[in-house]
């Protein structure tokens, strides 16, 4: 940050409105607290705190700019965005802080595109209507939410990431279930501000993903550049995969050539089918990482390891996670092993469960989780393979009500914010559906390709393909919105998607 070139009055007073916000006050107020704990450095610190004091100088110069003109909608966003030479989904985001902060009223406006027997209705995003709050900022000071109203309102997926940036230690994700160590939380409000199921800016992420300067609305399984049907050549993986291998073979790959020095993923634990977060390091390690997992898993958490300092981070993860890696790019605190990360491999995820849900389903299959070799979902059913060769099944209808509440309200199935996407659903058995979403996942396959670790067909050339996807993805997303549309009915608290 340089104070030089910038002060001017409208800095000034930018920098003391910012100087208001709680987030920074805590940052300041709890030095010494956040350094003793010993997850962030001095120049780590310094580091998210200049981040943090610009990001909220720009927010409030967006404050400013929507308080001075008589009419707000897209276009003075835009203008807004030219005049700071900033991109579109920028000033957007910044909105949205605005909007959660009560400092504005950001209306969408739709247009409605009538459906025939074969397409639904849908409705087009149009416009912004955007009224400014008229009172003294100082009158309305910010209410410091702490992640707690989000393990509270069973919105918490479990994810990780607020565990993994606490500045000073003291919130744990275990089961899916997070607790804060309220003596020793500073009330930063950090864990809040990165969480997914706090605000999501759902049009910011699928701008971001597709590198657009026009707000795009959502599809069924999000922005891709290329799909395909994939299986892995690698014999190690290939014998102990659950489906294709691609996600192992993504991190074999990037280990072996030095693009990433190491990946965060999930194993089991000592408990069978418990999985714990992972750091996969070698080609042992890919191995004892590989398979699906039901049960919840917190992988994020592990960013705070001080082992991951100045590395090269890849992250194996399911689509909430993938969600709140890409909105901590979006509101950037500047924590360098977030910043670190390279690769985003998101893995299809239909729901997860607690592990007391997957004994009781294995209860209802009158089996021992002990002698599970694999479980599987499949064509609606829920499959567990016993070691001694037996297969079990039970309709994901008979299950579903075990699942995590917060499931329930997820609108992704496909990893939507991931730089390659990764899943069963739309290819044979023993292959993976792979949905490049990035330049950075397209580079990454075709590389796979080239280095004949992967065998790969156009996802058109194979059955069921991306009809049944979409198919599930959307039926997802509807259950998603019915889910949190009850929840509204309720009072209760939804999270601002
Ligand atoms: S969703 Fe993730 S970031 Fe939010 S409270 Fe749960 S674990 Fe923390
Ligand atoms: S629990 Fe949240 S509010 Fe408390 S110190 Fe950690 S990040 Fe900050
Ligand atoms: S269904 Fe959604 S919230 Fe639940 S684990 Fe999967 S990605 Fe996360």
């Amino acid at each position: 940050m340089s104070l030089e070139k910038n002060l001017s009055w409208e800095y000034l007073k930018n920098l003391a409105d910012a100087l208001d916000s709680y987030r920074i006050r805590a940052l300041i107020d709890a030095k010494r607290d956040i350094l003793e704990a010993g997850i962030y450095s001095e120049s780590q610190y310094d580091s998210i705190l200049y981040k943090m004091l610009d990001e909220e100088k720009l927010k409030y110069t967006l404050f400013n700019f929507l308080k001075n003109n008589s009419e707000n909608n897209l276009k003075t966003l835009n203008q807004f965005s030219e005049i700071s030479s900033i991109d579109l989904n920028k000033t957007l985001s910044l909105l949205e802080l605005l909007k959660n902060e009560k400092l504005i009223i950001a209306e969408e406006i739709y247009d409605k595109l009538e459906g025939d027997e074969n397409n639904p209705e849908k409705l087009i995003f149009k416009d912004f209507s955007i009224k400014v709050y008229e009172g003294e900022i100082s009158k309305l000071k910010t209410i410091y939410e702490p992640v707690k109203v989000i393990f509270e309102s069973k919105n918490c997926s479990g994810c990780g990431l607020c565990a993994g940036i606490c500045p000073v230690n003291c919130l744990r994700i275990y089961n899916g279930f997070g607790k804060i160590d309220e003596d020793k939380c500073i009330r930063c409000g950090l864990c809040y501000f990165v969480c997914p199921r706090s605000y999501l800016p759902v049009k910011v992420l699928n701008m971001v993903q597709e590198n657009a300067s026009e707000i795009k609305d959502s599809t069924k399984i999000g922005y891709y550049i290329e799909a395909y049907s994939a299986r892995t050549k690698i014999k190690e993986i290939s014998e102990i995969c659950q489906d294709g291998g691609i996600s192992s073979t993504c991190i074999h790959y990037l280990l072996e050539k030095n693009k990433i020095d190491l990946a965060i993923g999930a194993k089991m634990s000592n408990t069978l089918w418990r999985p714990e977060p992972f750091l996969i390091k070698n080609k042992e390690d890919i191995l004892l990482s590989a398979g699906t997992k039901y049960v919840n898993n917190p992988n994020l958490q592990l960013l705070n390891e001080n082992e991951l300092t100045g590395k090269k981070i890849a992250v194996v993860g399911v689509p909430c996670q993938m969600q709140a890696l890409l909105k901590s790019k979006i509101y950037d605190i500047g924590f360098s092993s977030l910043n670190n990360i390279e690769y985003r491999i998101g893995i299809f995820c239909m729901e997860s469960f607690s592990y007391e849900s997957l004994l009781n389903i294995c209860k209802k299959l009158d089996i021992d989780i002990n002698n599970a070799k694999k479980m599987d979902i499949n064509k609606g059913k829920f499959f567990v393979y016993t070691k001694k060769g037996d297969e079990l099944n039970i309709p994901i209808k008979e299950i579903s009500h075990l699942a995590r509440e917060d499931c329930e309200i997820c609108y992704d199935l496909t990893s939507e914010s991931a730089d390659i996407s990764i899943g069963s659903i739309g290819s044979p058995s023993g292959w993976n559906t792979v949905l490049i979403r990035t330049e950075k996942g397209k580079e990454l396959y075709n590389e796979l390709i080239k280095s004949k670790l992967i065998e790969s067909k156009p996802i058109g050339d194979v059955k069921p393909g991306l009809p049944l996807l979409e198919k599930i993805a959307n039926s997802k997303k509807t259950k998603s919105k019915k889910h949190i549309n009850s929840k509204l009915e309720e009072n209760k608290r939804v999270p601002n998607y």
